[in-house]
């Protein structure tokens, strides 16, 4: 499919321009520009001399070297990586909303402060906690803020002993670092037989230090905590706070109410629930929920609606303070908006509905295939295969892995989470038909096939631009611009 291709510096052709400028260029001589001397470059850069469909074809043809949910399945487990409807994009981007500033006064921003309060009360409202703050920018920096929450009731309440928290090894891996960062000590707690947390290892961990826990519900083997309401309640007993990693929320949405489980703080990933595309170091939402033990924390300013008027209110003294300049990523809170209103009451439920349906359904259909552990309960809405078997046939999950980018696939998430023995991590999400999970499917059994047949997959993929790489050295000394070779 690919003539010979050339780079764009190969391409060069001296004196060959991509855009006449049409201005008069002695009059342009006559601005000085008031860069200082040093600063002022003697020689034009060196810049590849090509045309403007050089330039056109070099960057269109660069963008189809990467993989996009826009092109296929995307499976990556726990990144929740749907299709999020474009109508979202285009409300986000109206010009009423696109052209307001953070800074201008409150009488000229009523839309924009309309839009985050509605929100906040979808949101109070989907999950049942009374108070919420939109401001952090990421699932982490939700976390990062819920704990400093905790650290704060601890604070007011004088608990000057309580530093520590537990995180269970089913844990998403960002937790433990936001709770160094927030300066608690991290106290692990393995899972029990069946991946989930269990109330006789907990009794053993917890003591008077014991600050709180952060419990990823559903964890990150894919599995519901089922006895979150007991564990909260011995954690409580303690005095301690409850913090429940909400991210895998597509999992739940619309069939119970997490304020219900005895969960004092929860964040959401906006970017993955709720409707903005999710990767590419794009930027995100993790608003946080709070029970009424910490909303008297919640950062400032506070949203609120008197006599038909929205105002920002700082006056909290309790607050922990502003934890994100202005309020937080507007453009992807307004995008989760769209996509709470489109849904409505009716069918938000049925996002938590799919997305299970769809990770049972390749659960069911891979299990013959794989080892998959923990296999005797349903899942929730990512299932969890181990290599063991194919080990024993002479391959691993890198190998598979990399086959199925060969089938036109993205790779699940491997060797994530670290308690299972060569992980793959499927999400199929609730976006993704029967058919695309069957052609999926397929693929993989037909990897697991040719294994058993003594194929190993050591040198996949072959048929895409980048093949099998050394990925601590490109990871390391990546090689990031163009470098004539040397023959
Ligand atoms: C993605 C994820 C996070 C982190 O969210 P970021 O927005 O990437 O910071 C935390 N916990 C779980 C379970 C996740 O899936």
């Amino acid at each position: 499919m690919f003539q010979e291709e050339k780079l764009i510096f190969e391409k060069s052709v001296k004196g060959r321009k991509g855009v006449h400028l049409s201005f008069n260029e002695n009059k342009l001589n006559t601005v000085k520009p008031s860069i200082p001397d040093a600063f002022l470059r003697n020689n034009a850069a060196e810049l590849p001399e090509v045309s403007e469909t050089d330039v056109v074809r070099h960057f269109h043809r660069l963008s189809h070297w990467n993989y996009s949910i826009d092109e296929g399945f995307y499976p990556l487990g726990s990144c929740t990586m749907k299709y999020n409807p474009r109508i979202n994009e285009i409300l986000s981007g109206l010009s009423g909303f696109g052209n307001s500033h953070p800074s201008f006064p409150e009488e000229i921003s009523q839309g924009s402060l309309e839009v985050f309060y509605n929100l906040s009360e979808a949101l109070k409202q989907i999950t049942g906690f009374p108070a919420c703050s939109l401001q952090p920018a990421a699932g982490a920096h939700g976390e990062f803020t819920g704990l400093l929450l905790i650290k704060k009731y601890h604070e007011i309440k004088g608990n000057t002993k309580k530093n520590k928290i537990i995180i269970p090894d089913s844990a998403h891996g960002t937790n433990p670092s936001s709770c160094t960062i927030a300066g608690f000590e991290t106290v692990p707690l393995a899972s029990g037989e069946d991946g989930r947390v269990h109330i006789e290892d907990l009794r053993k961990t917890i003591n008077e230090e014991t600050a709180g826990i952060m419990l990823t519900n559903p964890n990150t083997v894919g599995l519901f905590e089922k006895d979150i309401k007991v564990i909260a309640d011995l954690i409580h007993q303690y005095d301690g706070l409850v913090y429940c990693d909400g991210a895998n929320f597509n999992a739940i949405i619309g069939q119970y109410s997490p304020a219900k489980m005895g969960i004092d703080v929860m964040h959401l990933n906006l970017h993955k629930t709720f409707s903005t595309p999710h990767g590419g170091g794009g930027p995100g939402a993790g608003p946080i929920l709070v029970s009424d033990k910490l909303s008297p924390y919640l950062p400032v300013p506070e949203i609120c609606f008197n006599n038909g008027i929205y105002s920002l209110d700082y006056s909290n003294e309790q607050s922990i303070g502003k934890i994100k300049h202005y309020f937080g990523n507007f453009g992807v809170l307004l995008r989760a908006y769209a996509y709470i209103l489109s849904l409505g009451d009716k069918y938000i439920a049925s996002i938590s509905k799919l997305s299970v349906l769809n990770a049972n359904y390749c659960q069911a259909r891979l299990k013959e295939h794989f080892d998959i552990p923990f296999v005797s309960t349903f899942c929730m809405h990512e299932t969890i295969l181990s290599d063991s078997r194919q080990n024993e046939q002479g391959s691993t999950t890198l190998n598979m892995a990399k086959a199925l980018i060969d089938k036109g696939y993205h790779p699940p998430t491997i060797y994530f989470p670290l308690i299972v023995k060569g992980a793959m991590m499927i999400e199929p999400t609730e976006t993704e038909s029967k058919e695309t999970l069957d052609e999926f499917i397929d693929a993989l059994i037909a990897i697991a096939e040719e294994i058993k047949q003594g194929e190993s997959f050591a040198s996949a993929p072959q048929k895409v631009k980048v093949t099998r790489l050394d990925e601590a050295t490109a990871a390391r000394k990546p090689i990031l611009k163009f470098e004539e070779e040397n023959e």
